[in-house]
């Protein structure tokens, strides 16, 4: 109604940011503050303001490409998504129990998704707590406490998903605090594993090994979490048939499938959850975040109604501010966008191009050893020898320093950190993706 309009228009102007002319005291304030605790791997970070589509502006008005930002599949500056989240803002924004509008259509067309018979929907913020909730999901709804995970997969930061998160670089504790309801099965990674390609097909009967095993000793596992595209290894694809044999493992076990899908779902790989379709498996409990809310805080767990109820009959939830009246129109606002601007096609088209375009660096950079990935969930490895795969963990770190200084925004990962993640928004365009490749073959020829 216009008079609350009003209101809330009248605040105060907020000072611009770009104001600021001393980036360096803006630079040390922000180390003080926070930055420590947050993500920083560039000898010299740079400073973002604001950002257009894949673009980014620092605060001295410099451009840069985003090329890892799996958070904003609509770009950055979405106006569809702000002027809904702005709106929403402006009639209520409390979690009223009592509001009923956006959130449960919202949830509808979230559950619409989903495959049969995952129809329920449970509204969070983020990504750990969808990984975290979608574990208490299976340990209510099966009376049990023990947890097959992925080794070097990355779920969040919150209880119950750092527990699952064995990734050595994301939590250099990780082995050492992994409490011993976790029990975890080798990463499908064909490319690093013991024995590579020629032996992919070991992975699924060992983690179903590791499964029945668990069921001997009367301890059978609520449930089995995976990535459904490994990501954190760079984007490489599970080995054909790994889903279906180890949910069959778990589920003869009593247990549940949960697939994160925080980062490969909603259309990374070119459709809304490829990473099992193609699989051709459905999930128990499926986990996402991330692109939800391109930005704004939402995340998700989809299970079946059946599930559910055994959940809420002896587990509890309540999020004061998960799935409030403003991120549920944020979700909507993100799911038309993927309905009227063609993004999953762009991602696979783009992302398509750029694989290949990146397979052909290779073929003059010895240091890319092999690029993976799908969509727009690549990673390009780098290594010393491709015979022995030695990892090249400090090149990878200077050759993103210098490519920021050529202004293309990238972040290491996998447990060497010796992979460059490739996760852009999906509406990049063929232009932003040669620009990338251009650079990175400027930097792999001139030197790092
Ligand atoms: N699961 C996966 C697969 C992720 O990649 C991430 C984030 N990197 C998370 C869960 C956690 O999400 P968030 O950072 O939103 O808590």
């Amino acid at each position: 109604p216009a008079p609350l309009l009003g209101l809330a228009t009248s605040a105060r102007p907020t000072p611009s940011v770009a104001a600021v002319t001393d980036t360096d005291a803006l630079l040390a304030r922000r180390t003080a503050s926070f930055a420590e605790v947050q993500e920083h791997y560039y000898e010299a970070p740079p400073r973002i303001e604001r950002g257009w589509r894949e673009h980014l502006v620092g605060v001295d008005g410099r451009a840069y490409l985003d090329m890892v930002n799996n958070v904003t599949p609509l770009g950055h500056g979405h106006v569809g998504v702000a002027d809904a989240v702005s709106r929403q803002l402006r009639r209520l924004n409390t979690n009223s129990r009592f509001h009923y509008g956006a959130v449960v259509e919202y949830a509808e067309r979230l559950a619409a998704l989903a495959p049969d018979p995952l129809d329920t929907v449970f509204l969070v913020n983020s990504g750990s707590e969808a990984a975290d909730l979608a574990i208490r999901v299976a340990l209510a709804a099966t009376g049990r406490r023990d947890v097959v995970a992925i080794l070097e997969a990355y779920h969040g930061w919150t209880y119950a998903s750092d527990a699952v998160s064995t990734s050595v670089a994301d939590n250099p504790n990780a082995l050492a605090t992994r409490p011993d309801w976790v029990h975890g099965v080798d990463a499908p990674n064909p490319f690093r594993g013991v024995h590579r390609g020629a032996d992919a097909a070991r992975y699924a009967p060992e983690a179903a090994a590791v499964i029945a095993g668990l069921a001997a000793a009367g301890r059978p596992p609520a449930a089995f979490i995976a990535e459904t595209f490994f990501g954190n290894a760079g984007g490489i694809p599970l080995p054909d048939g790994y889903l279906a044999e180890v949910y069959a493992a778990v589920r003869a076990a009593g247990g549940l499938a949960i697939a994160d899908e925080v980062q490969a779902g909603f259309g990374r790989l070119g459709h809304w959850f490829w990473g099992f379709e193609q699989q051709g498996v459905v999930p128990d409990v499926i986990a996402v975040a991330k692109a939800a809310g391109n930005g704004y805080p939402l995340g998700a767990v989809i299970t079946t109604r059946e599930i559910a109820a055994r959940f809420r009959s002896q587990g509890y939830f309540f999020s004061s501010t998960g799935g409030s009246p403003a991120s549920s129109v944020a979700g909507l606002a993100v799911l038309d966008a993927f309905r009227d601007e063609g993004l999953q096609r762009n991602a696979l088209d783009v992302g398509t191009r750029l694989k290949h375009r990146l397979e052909e660096l290779a073929t003059r950079h010895p240091l890319i050893g092999a690029v993976h990935g799908l969509g727009l969930y690549l990673g390009v490895e780098f290594v010393r020898d491709r015979a022995t795969l030695e990892p090249a963990t400090a090149e990878t770190a200077a050759i993103c320093d210098r490519l920021l200084a050529l202004g293309v925004i990238m972040q290491p990962t996998g447990d060497h950190q010796n992979v460059l993640k490739t996760k852009p928004p999906l509406c990049l365009d063929d232009e932003s993706a040669d620009f990338f490749v251009a650079m990175l073959d400027r930097v792999l020829t001139e030197g790092w």
